[in-house]
């Protein structure tokens, strides 16, 4: 695959580990091996996360652009308007994230600790909308950018997850070759991956990534979004750009994009109680901490999946830990007991 042709700029430490589940494997029974490959730890950036390694791609093409301000949107937790804010304070960029109410919440702090509060801390000018959940291209986003021109700045608009953003998908591309690397060293190669999915790009740029090597299909996506026609139609507009960046050299076919929409219920950003129960399953037995807005629902379908009998007797598997845990302070009210 075509990667290196592509400017990075980079945000992270470097290839993440991938860390056995030894307990948690035993406490599904033991008959398939988990692992985690931990791109929650993949930077110092303000506690990093599957976004760095989209903007690696994106920011030569910010500063080549001239600009002076980032602009990007997401929901008041959005893990991503976080690691704009940071990219943004690195390069030595201003930001301004507009963050729209796509949670119905009841927790008093919940616009105010979290990723919000780090947003802010690192200088990002934060806006607060009205508006719902939509991974689409957003009117108050346009609005964000026009705002930047119109006080003489020069802005560079990241759109939700950095995903429909032409380069969006390269990041993952790049995952994929480096867990071949991996296995390579581990001397065994994972029959499965499972991805959380919402804005798509992370699970486009895998799809593609391990289309390379005849194994696109084994990636599965859990939805999160709980919008799932709107992911799948992201994911495959991302796939087919992607395809065509790294110069895949063959059309990706439909079976080979797997979302499941069993676990996003009742709603993005609301854990059900199967969701709180996996968060609580991984967080005791391998202090692995999981959010209630999606790595707690790709958690919650990875344990199903495994209960059902869903993957072979020694199948090994892989779970992408994508971030996000400093949501989970804007949860207080339904963690407070543990
Ligand atoms: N996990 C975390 C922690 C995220 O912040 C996101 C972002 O939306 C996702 C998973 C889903 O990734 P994507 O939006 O690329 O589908």
């Amino acid at each position: 695959l075509h990667l290196d042709s592509f400017p990075r700029y980079p945000l992270t430490f470097g290839p993440t580990p991938i860390e056995p589940l030894p307990r948690l494997s035993a406490a599904l029974g033991g008959k398939v091996a988990l692992y985690a490959k931990r791109e929650d730890c993949n930077s110092g950036l303000a506690f990093g996360g599957n976004k760095l390694r989209k903007l690696e791609y994106i920011v030569p093409d910010a500063i080549a652009s001239g600009a002076d301000t980032l602009v990007s949107i997401g929901g008041v937790q959005s893990n991503h308007t976080r690691m704009v804010a940071a990219t943004a304070a690195k390069i030595g960029m201003n930001c301004v994230v507009v963050q729209e109410s796509w949670v119905p919440h009841e927790d008093a702090v919940y616009d105010r600790v979290g990723n919000i509060l780090l947003t802010r801390l690192m200088g990002a000018d934060s806006r607060i909308v009205p508006d719902g959940f939509d991974i689409g291209i957003r009117r108050s986003w346009e609005d964000a950018i026009q705002s930047v021109r119109d006080a003489g700045g020069k802005p560079y608009g990241i759109p939700a997850g950095a995903s429909v953003h032409p380069l969006g998908g390269l990041g993952y591309v790049a995952f994929a070759e480096e867990v071949r690397a991996q296995e390579a060293e581990l001397g065994f190669a994972f029959d499965y991956i499972i991805v959380c999915v919402v804005t798509g790009s992370t699970q486009a740029g895998m799809i593609v990534g391990f289309a390379a090597d005849g194994r696109a299909e084994r990636v599965i996506g859990i939805d999160a979004s709980g919008t799932p026609a709107q992911t799948r139609a992201q994911v495959r507009e991302i796939v087919d750009r992607t395809a065509h960046l790294v110069e895949l050299g063959r059309p990706v076919r439909d079976a080979e994009i797997v979302i499941l929409e069993d676990y996003a219920y009742p709603a993005y950003g609301v854990p059900s109680a199967e969701t709180n129960a996996a968060i609580r399953l991984a967080a005791r037995t391998e202090a692995m901490i999981t959010d209630p807005v999606y790595e707690g629902k790709s958690m919650q379908g990875m344990i199903d999946l495994v209960r059902k009998g869903f993957f072979p007797e020694g199948a090994k598997v892989l779970y992408a830990h994508l971030g996000g845990a400093p949501a989970i302070n804007g949860y207080s009210y339904t963690y407070r007991n543990g």
